[in-house]
This record gives C-alpha cells, structure tokens and sequence, in this order.
C-alpha cells in the first residue's frame, strides 16, 4: 500500500476508517492461514535453506508499503553476496533486524562485526517503505562494524527538481512540508539524520571513542541531471542505455529511471557479476526501461500488487477519493497480470522473484498467476529466501 492509502484512511471519519483497518486485518488473517508462499513446483525452495554458491540472492524482506498489515514480515530489501561481500537494495521496515542476522550468519555469528562484509546500500527511491531502516544503520551501523573495512558506499535519488502534482487534481493544494528543502534526495537524508542524532553521536565520541558514521558510510546521490529534469508529473523518459552507478572490482552496478510516478527519481538496480546478473526493479509500473535494464538477466526481483486489493480499498473508500486511490495504485506499481506477461517474459529473464508485494498477505495462489504468459521460472518471494546465482 502506498502512502497517498494511508492519508486517504486517515482523513477517513472514524466508523469508515474501521471498516477499512478491518478489510486489512482480513489480509492479514487470510495470509496466516494460507500455504507458505513457495510457487507450485518450487516447494524445495524453504526460507531456511542456505543455498550455498559464491553469488546468491537473498529476499531479507518482501512486505510492500508503509502499512505493517502483517507483522510476521518485514518490508523490502534485497541482498546480493558475491563472495565476502554484500550489496543491499533498499532498507524497508524491520529489514535491519534480518539484514543483522544475514550478516552475522556470513561471519559465521560475530556480533561484533555483523556488518564487515557490507559493501554498498542502494535506495531505489525516497518513499519510507524503502529507506525506513536506513535512519536505524545509520545511527547503530558502526558499532557493529568493528573490524577495519573500507568506507559503505550509498547510493541513492537526488533532491527531485519539483515537487509531485496534487492527487487527486480536485484536491486542494496541501501545505508543503520545509519549504526551504522539501524534496531532498539519499544525501540531504543523511545531513539530517547528522543533526537528528548529534547528541547521541557526540556522547558516544566522547565517552566511548565512537566511530562516528561520517568515517564509515560515503553517501552519493545518483545524478539524474543528465537525463532527467523531473516535473511534477513524474514520468520518467526512455533512456538509450543504462546509468553507471559503480563498480567494485568484479560487480558492476548500473540503474535506469522506473515509472512510479508521481513520485521520482525511481530507480531500478542491475548487478552484473561473474556468475550471473540480478535485476530489483524498486516500485514501478510496468517500465521499457526496466526491460531494457533487466535483458537477459538470470533474475528479475520485480514488485507486484494484487489488484483485488485495489478493488476492494476503492469499494471502501469515499466515493470522492476511493476510484482516485485505485487508479493511483494500479498506474505506479505492477500487477500480478503483467508482472510475467509485460515484463519478464520481453526482458527474457531466466528467473522471476516476486517481492515489495502489495499487500504483504496476499496469497501464494493468487501470485502465481503471474506465471500466466511468462516461460521462465517463477519464485514468490519469501523473507530470507536465498537463492544461487
Ligand atoms: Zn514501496
Ligand atoms: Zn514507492
């Protein structure tokens, strides 16, 4: 669920609001009962195997959206490991906790060095479904990073150049929110999350010779200014070929601009590495540039979202903002329908991982219909699910 859902249900009158929190607890309840969500034919694949391999992929957290309708899972983010190192694409809600584990796991149970083979965070945009987590490594990271390592590399949006149009467009135009900088990008973030933290980071400095996070994360904006001056519609133009991002001696890292407007810069991830390439597509609707990014890929780590729940939010919702609500939630993101047909199957991907799934109960039945006109294998994302590359 995305953020403009959780204004609509808050602006909600109360007896309504109930009516809307019960249909998502509903989810809530359907996912507990339901069979793990392993797609028909891949049911060896449980969340506990380690797969073992110099490259994997791991979903640490696959929840979509800002809404926690499920507390058993945590929201989005994505890690590859080729050999000692780790790349992590986005810091949902509660992925620290799993990312901690992940990285204790690979240092065979240090706690004191849970993050030593982190290489580098990519965030896919500044909605706080995806970057939530990242105020918590920030703030924590270097006092479980006690081995020397070079500098985290962060990656991430810039400040947008406007702010998104008002949604619904009848809607009158809201107060803006720090109007000296209301859009910062991963950097602007950050010089924040400096100052929230000061009195913390300057006790521990004092009192405990506290690395301080500047000497740990190096923090970069991905500069979309060749590309792209974003206005407020937010629609991202076709691009001829990918944007290089950066290369860590044998990964290489690349992104391309996803549609998920109106909110932008979005970006979707490519790693290339010896043994096989990984797409995480962020939040976009069905995107030719994400196609193109994701060609050949041996995986394709794709949002999705069940359109059903659409539906039923719609039906819900006040007749003035609930049709607004569907069409916002089916024109930014990707259905079950047209995550395989529209995307995988063009891009020609070998492998297709559902994730960022909206809403995080859906039922495993339900997803595998995206298998419906893509020839590939498909793989409903788990939290933790690893696979080899
Ligand atoms: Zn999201
Ligand atoms: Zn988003």
């Amino acid at each position: 669920m995305c953020d403009v859902v959780s204004r609509a249900v808050n602006s909600m009158p109360e007896r309504e609001r109930g009516e809307v929190l019960a249909a998502l607890a509903e989810d809530a309840a359907v996912a507990a009962s339901a069979s793990p969500r392993i797609a028909p034919g891949f049911e060896a694949m449980a969340p506990s195997d380690r797969a073992g391999g110099r490259t994997r992929l791991v979903t640490v957290g696959v929840a979509g959206g800002p809404v926690i309708s499920n507390p058993s899972r945590v929201g989005v983010c994505t890690a590859i490991i080729h050999a000692d190192r780790m790349y992590v694409v986005d810091l949902g809600v509660g992925s620290l906790n799993r990312l901690a584990a992940l990285g204790q796991r690979e240092n065979g149970g240090d706690s004191s060095n849970t993050f030593l083979s982190l290489r580098a965070l990519f965030f896919t945009h500044m909605h706080s479904d995806h970057c939530v987590d990242w105020p918590a490594l920030y703030a924590t990271g270097t006092m479980m990073a006690n081995k020397a390592t070079d500098p985290v590399q962060v990656f991430g949006p810039g400040r947008r150049d406007t702010l998104p149009r008002v949604f619904p467009p009848h809607r009158p135009e809201p107060s803006v929110i720090e109007p000296d900088d209301p859009t910062p990008g991963i950097e602007g973030m950050t010089r924040y999350l400096r100052k929230a933290f000061a009195a913390d980071f300057n006790d521990r400095a004092r009192d405990s010779n506290f690395k301080i996070p500047d000497d740990w994360f190096d923090v970069h904006d991905i500069d979309h200014s060749p590309h792209w001056t974003v206005d407020p519609a937010g629609i991202p133009p076709r691009l001829s070929g990918p944007i290089e991002v950066w290369e860590d001696g044998d990964v290489r890292v690349t992104a391309t601009l996803v549609d998920h407007h109106p909110t932008a810069p979005a970006y979707g991830f490519r790693f290339d590495t010896p043994d096989g390439s990984i797409v995480v597509s962020g939040d976009t609707t069905v995107s030719e540039n994400l196609i193109d990014l994701a060609h050949g890929a041996d995986y394709l780590v794709h949002e999705v979202i069940d359109p059903a729940f659409a539906d039923r939010l719609a039906s819900i919702l006040p007749p003035d903002v609930g049709p607004a609500v569907r069409e916002h939630l089916l024109t930014a993101h990707t259905t079950v329908e047209q995550v395989g047909r529209d995307v995988a199957e063009p891009a020609g991907v070998r492998n297709l991982v559902l994730s960022h799934i909206v809403p995080s109960t859906t039922p495993a039945d339900v997803l595998a219909a995206a298998q419906d006109g893509y020839s590939g294998r498909l793989i409903i994302g788990e939290d933790m699910l690893e696979l080899s590359v």
